[in-house]
């Protein structure tokens, strides 16, 4: 079997919600692996700066290769590959756009940024292709299950009106009611109105004070038994985020997210080190960053996303990894239907894995532009099927309704 071509599809619509709340507009990039069997899989990226361009480069590199050779793929993407290379590794200017392909980088030898946010769209769609393939579920490519279901954690940001200590509660009652069991807010987007510099990474006393009165609003609503979860998006110094981690403790959170600027480690060991509240971090890293991070002793939840890591296979590494060091992993997730279902899939192959993160729940198109047997969640969690793949297929007519301009359905 051989890549015939890489092709992706932009999808974009409203975004209800999310961080900050408010409405806002969101594209999705789909990504589908073709081959000469007439096989092919989906996957899919964020649409961040450089990605589009990425996958481009990625079709004219790697077609006429083997699918199946998912990890040489991906390590080819992310690291190249020494002299004289593989068979079938094109050099010098390929294709319509007449891209040059530098031999010994081949093709980008970096490991970060678009390159691994495009690798990590191409290897999800290639994991469900050889799952199809093979007639398997994609988490039986990873050594199968320890469970049948994927537990999802809520991203809810924050309420239209964050003064309204009434929408605070209404919303975490709401996520309960729903048949969730952990969620998450953005400390950053909590009490804005007492924000007087926007770049200075600090905390003031009064803002601390709103975001601990609103959260203990939420505490209450839930009940003890509720898992809730705050991200910092790395906005903070290493003081304020010190003081607080030290105000949430009496909140039981089960861990305060990126709480410094994620460049550095030894910032994110000093906070940890006075820290009442477990320390997550990791969205946006690959394997190789969360050894730093574990071995400066900065983290205590890992939480790798399957759209920024290099996909299922990468992902599975960094959970692996985090079990070496009796960690637990969480995922990181930003994206929609499809990549939430390849996480699922990793999610249940995993031993030490907490949960999965949704931030979509308010906009039903983000959910809704592939198809499965099953709802994509029940009582909170992704419930696995046997489905070859990833399980689903594209929902043309949503697809149709939400193509971005200038996009075309794939035939
Ligand atoms: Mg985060």
């Amino acid at each position: 079997m051989k890549i015939t071509s890489i092709r992706m599809m932009r999808l974009w619509g409203p975004r209800n919600h999310g961080v900050g709340g408010g409405t806002a507009k969101i594209a999705r990039v789909v990504v589908r692996v073709d081959t000469d069997s007439g096989i092919y899989g989906l996957g899919e990226c964020d649409d961040f700066m450089g990605v589009r361009q990425g996958i481009a480069y990625l079709d004219e590199y790697f077609r006429g290769r083997d699918p199946f050779s998912i990890n040489a793929i991906v390590s080819e993407m992310l690291y190249g590959t020494q002299a004289p290379n593989p068979a079938g590794a094109p050099r010098g200017p390929m294709g319509k756009n007449n891209i040059n392909a530098v031999s010994m980088c081949s093709p980008t030898a970096t490991p970060w940024g678009p390159v691994v946010w495009a690798a990590s769209g191409v290897e999800i769609a290639l994991c469900d292709l050889l799952g199809k393939a093979l007639k398997t579920p994609a988490y039986n490519l990873l050594g199968g299950k320890f469970r049948d279901h994927a537990r999802v954690y809520l991203d809810r940001s924050s309420p239209d009106d964050i003064t309204d200590l009434g929408a605070w509660e209404k919303m975490a009652a709401e996520t309960v009611a729903s048949g969730f069991t952990q969620m998450k807010f953005d400390i950053d987007f909590m009490a804005t109105e007492c924000v007087q510099d926007v770049w200075n990474r600090s905390l003031s006393l009064r803002q601390i004070n709103r975001i601990v009165e609103r959260l203990t609003v939420v505490r209450q609503a839930t009940g003890p038994d509720f898992e809730i979860c705050v991200d910092c998006h790395m906005q903070y110094n290493i003081p304020d985020a010190i003081r607080v981690a030290q105000a949430l403790a009496p909140l039981q959170l089960l861990w305060l997210e990126d709480p410094t600027p994620i460049t550095n480690p030894d910032s994110c060991a000093q906070v940890r080190a006075k820290s009442p509240v477990p320390i997550c971090i990791g969205e946006m890293f690959i394997a190789e960053q969360f050894r730093l991070f574990v071995d400066a002793g900065a983290c205590d939840v890992l939480h790798p996303d399957v759209m920024f890591c290099g996909g299922m296979h990468e992902l599975r590494r960094i959970a692996d990894f985090a079990e070496l060091n009796h960690l637990p992993v969480a995922f990181h997730g930003n994206g929609g239907a499809l990549a939430t279902i390849a996480a699922a899939h990793v999610g249940v192959a995993s031993r030490n894995f907490l949960g999965l993160e949704y931030h979509f729940i308010e906009t039903p198109w983000i959910g809704g532009f592939v198809r499965r047997d099953v709802p994509l969640f029940r009582d909170g969690q992704v419930v696995m099927t046997d489905a070859p793949g990833l399980g689903v297929e594209l929902d043309r007519e949503v697809c149709r309704q939400h193509l971005a301009p200038g996009e075309s359905l794939f035939d």
